[in-house]
């Protein structure tokens, strides 16, 4: 961080600005910027809020350098995170994990029917809400705890891993089913609810808010990190734009960008995004071709019976195919699903 100080600052002002920074682990170098006086901040600046150091006597302006995140930058952590569920699969690695399943879960033979089927195509996660946050209150709220014990028994049958979304703390304990823990797109800023999540280790998977930027998304990774969770899965699903052409407008260049950014994995969830079945094959194809470590997809046997998300759910039957050619474009880039 460069700072710039009026020139008639005193020597008793910038022994308090240095004993200021001092405080916060971040030491300072005087320079010249042309004719303005500036100094140079090293160590902790991370930890600075460029609005306090605005407020600091003398104080013209302040200059970031380098990101607020720290815990989440390639620069601190160079190595991949891979990210371990349940020692069963890895995200993050060489291969392409698909996670598939139904928006919310309705039933235990709904579920199972999707279930076997994910089985049989070698999907390895599968999704299925059970606390939904829907835009209206009269919408569908998901089967809330009864659809988590359906969930937990579709594991034990099928021995699969599996992805449920989290709204509220409180309900944490009934997570202990759940391999991967889902921050969605609403609660991506609930900084309480990833402060918690930082304070146990199963998986998160955290969305990107609709309106967040890249830097905000890798900030509330940060918390999830700097509680002590290492095992975090960020996850594209579109942003909100002018065009109602689709539901969200499918950020794909973030997939890139954060891999320039970050260790952590990143997955695509084309469903939300486009909010129609017939798009989905082809931008999962773009997904895996720019690099996403995971693939998250809406599927169900009958997408005209949901009671959440149908027009957006692809219908199992048209999973087999979309993965052979996945295959082929993960194939193309050195990868495998
Ligand atoms: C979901 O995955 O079911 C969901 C609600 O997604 P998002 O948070 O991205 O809207
Ligand atoms: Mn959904």
């Amino acid at each position: 961080m460069i700072i710039t100080v009026s020139s008639n600052i005193t020597n008793q002002e910038v022994k308090e600005m240095i004993k200021y920074f001092k405080q916060k682990n971040v030491n300072l170098s005087e320079t010249l910027l042309g004719e303005k006086k500036a100094f140079v901040l090293t160590g902790d600046t991370y930890k600075l809020d460029e609005q306090s150091v605005l407020c600091l006597p003398k104080v013209l302006s302040c200059i970031r350098l380098t990101k607020t995140y720290k815990l989440a930058s390639l620069e601190t952590k160079k190595e991949k995170t891979i990210v371990n569920v349940n020692s069963q699969i890895a995200i993050g690695d060489k291969k392409i994990i698909f996670i598939a399943g139904p928006c919310s879960i309705v039933s235990y033979e709904d579920a199972k029917k999707i279930a076997a089927a994910l089985n049989n195509l070698k999907i390895p996660v599968m999704r299925g809400g059970a606390f939904k946050p829907r835009t209206s209150p009269y919408f569908f709220q998901g089967l809330e705890e009864e659809g988590l014990k359906i969930l937990s028994q579709i594991r034990n049958e099928f021995n699969i891993p599996i992805v449920s979304e989290i709204t509220k703390i409180s309900d944490l304990d009934k997570f202990a089913n759940v391999d991967i823990i889902q921050v969605g797109a609403r609660n991506m800023k609930n900084y309480e609810l990833l402060k918690a999540l930082g304070k146990q280790n199963k998986p998160v998977l955290l969305k990107r808010g609709p309106d967040a930027t890249i830097d905000e998304l890798l900030l509330s990774s940060e918390y999830i990190l700097s509680n002590g969770n290492p095992n975090v899965i960020l996850c594209e699903r579109g942003i909100r734009s002018f065009d109602k052409s689709t539901r969200y407008v499918l950020d794909l260049s973030s997939v890139p960008l954060l891999k320039k950014q970050t260790h952590l994995p990143v997955i695509v969830d084309p469903s939300h995004a486009l909010g129609d079945f017939a798009l989905i094959e082809a931008m999962t194809l773009a997904a895996v071709a720019c690099g996403a470590d995971g693939i998250m997809l809406e599927v169900l046997e009958d997408p005209e019976k949901a009671l959440s998300d149908g027009k957006q759910s692809l219908k199992i039957t048209k999973l087999a195919s979309l993965l052979e050619k996945a295959q082929k474009v993960a194939s193309a880039i050195g990868r495998e699903i």
